[in-house]
């Protein structure tokens, strides 16, 4: 096992990694950039570095200096978190090349998964159902035009290199198509300097449903349930919860089976996240996340299983610690994503945090950097906080998280609290009726109203 690992990451996810290396008996070094001095990160590491001013480019991002910090304090490992460099093929390279392990998939799994494309036909090669939709990129606007005839209308154009919903656009016929084409090509063009597009059947009324798996060196790989991430505003999510609510025990086994199995011929090591688009029983590949997920937590509650030392345990090329035998799902859980952010604008609202009060109790987790006193800087990320809770059925987790928000007092800036209660009370919501499309409605009828 490793004695020391570096956290190439900040804020809660950071934390949650020092955490199990903690508890593992790992040494930890934090990295900072100069607006983190006083993060709650640094502070709780047994070394740190600062690697540059605040932009990301120069600190987070940094590979050169998060490589000398980990060179010059030692650390056997490098762990990258989700975001910043966790899917960066070439930092996985670098690392490897350094004799440091990176706790994470080999940079070639990275790379296959990173390329939405190439993710696509290697999933159909092992069975898992795709969106229909091009086979490969398209490459002109002709093209484009047959194959939406063939899959029939509406349509969503993607990048290859695509991330964070950038890059997407829907035509609904041949005359919205001519123009979506060149806009989500430049784009695409702007975003990831790579305007290779595909076609894809545009869903209307789908689940987001993603499926966590986790492999080792030696051939495991498990199945840890599935997340139903349907709540989201503008492709990003805002409350998780597993089991999804509409999927039944057959189900369940069904995608997990064909994920793991998929996993298992790929040689997949380190965890991983299969994104599906679930809509009248079917599910629909979308892409991979080679990297832990933001909403790991629920995972976590319901399976019992610590992923993050799971992670650091087969990076070190231990066994995986568990057998698909022992995972039982037990119970519901959700997690609400806490942003400072303003409640009708969304705008990111950072400063300083006068009270903080964090909710407790049984079944209450809270991932969360924050600390009276503490500047959130506006350099990065809304988020600062996860709630996440834990109960025998989804009735009850319901009632634990409304119970859980009320508890919980933030002063000093905007919070999008509220939206999550207002959630949470809706009759929809609690019968567990969404898709993706539910949540931005809600707001427009319920926030922007008001
Ligand atoms: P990105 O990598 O940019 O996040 P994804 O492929 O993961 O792109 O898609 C992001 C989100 O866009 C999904 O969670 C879903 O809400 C929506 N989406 C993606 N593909 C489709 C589709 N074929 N039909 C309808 N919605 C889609």
């Amino acid at each position: 096992m490793f004695t020391k690992i570096l956290i190439a990451n900040r804020g809660e996810i950071a934390l949650r990694i020092l955490r199990a290396c903690r508890e593992m008996g790992i040494r930890t070094v934090a990295v900072h950039s100069t607006a983190d001095s006083d993060a709650m990160h640094v502070r709780l590491a047994d070394e740190s570095v600062c690697i540059g001013p605040p932009s990301l480019t120069e600190s987070y991002l940094n590979k050169a200096a998060i490589l000398s910090a980990a060179t010059i304090t030692g650390a056997e490992a490098i762990h990258p978190g989700y975001g910043f460099l966790s899917e960066n093929a070439e930092f996985a390279e670098l690392v490897e090349m350094h004799d440091i392990v990176f706790v994470g998939p080999t940079s070639q799994h990275i790379r296959m998964m990173g390329d939405k494309i190439q993710a696509k036909a290697t999933m159909k090669k092992f069975n898992v159902p795709l969106v229909p939709g091009s086979d490969g990129a398209v490459k002109d606007v002709e093209s484009a035009k047959k194959i939406a005839l063939e899959v029939g209308y509406p349509v969503l154009i993607k990048a290859t290199a695509g991330g964070g919903g950038r890059g997407m656009k829907v035509a609904k016929n041949e005359s919205e198509l001519e123009e979506a084409w060149h806009i989500a090509r430049s784009e695409a063009k702007m975003a990831f300097g790579n305007d290779e597009v595909y076609l894809e059947k545009y869903m209307d009324k789908p689940r987001h449903i993603e499926v966590q798996i986790i492999g080792d060196q030696h051939g495991n790989v498990l199945f840890l349930g599935e997340r139903d991430c349907s709540l989201q505003r503008r492709h990003q999510k805002v409350l998780e919860e597993a089991t999804s609510p509409v999927l039944t025990k057959e189900q369940r086994q069904f995608i997990g089976d064909v994920s793991a199995n998929a996993m298992r011929k790929l040689g997949y090591c380190n965890a991983g996240t299969l994104e599906f688009l679930y809509q009248d029983g079917h599910f629909c590949f979308i892409e991979m996340n080679t990297r832990l997920q933001v909403e790991h937590p629920v995972t976590e509650f319901i399976s019992n299983v610590d992923l993050v030392s799971e992670q650091i345990r087969v990076a070190a090329g231990e066994a995986l610690s568990v057998k698909q035998n022992d995972v039982h799902f037990q119970g519901h859980a959700i997690e609400c994503r806490i942003n400072a952010e303003d409640p009708i604008t969304f705008v990111p609202n950072p400063g300083k945090i006068n009270v903080f009060h964090a909710p407790g109790g049984l079944g209450v987790r809270l991932d969360s950097a924050l600390y009276v006193g503490y500047s959130i800087p506006s350099y990065y990320d809304s988020m600062i906080a996860k709630l996440i809770v834990h109960a025998p059925n989804r009735p009850l987790a319901i009632a634990r998280m409304k119970r859980a928000l009320e508890e919980m007092v933030i002063s000093g800036v905007k919070t999008n609290i509220a939206l999550h209660q207002k959630i949470l009370s809706n009759e929809e919501f609690i019968k567990g009726e969404y898709t993706i499309h539910w949540l931005e409605r809600f707001i427009e009828k319920n926030i922007k109203a008001c």
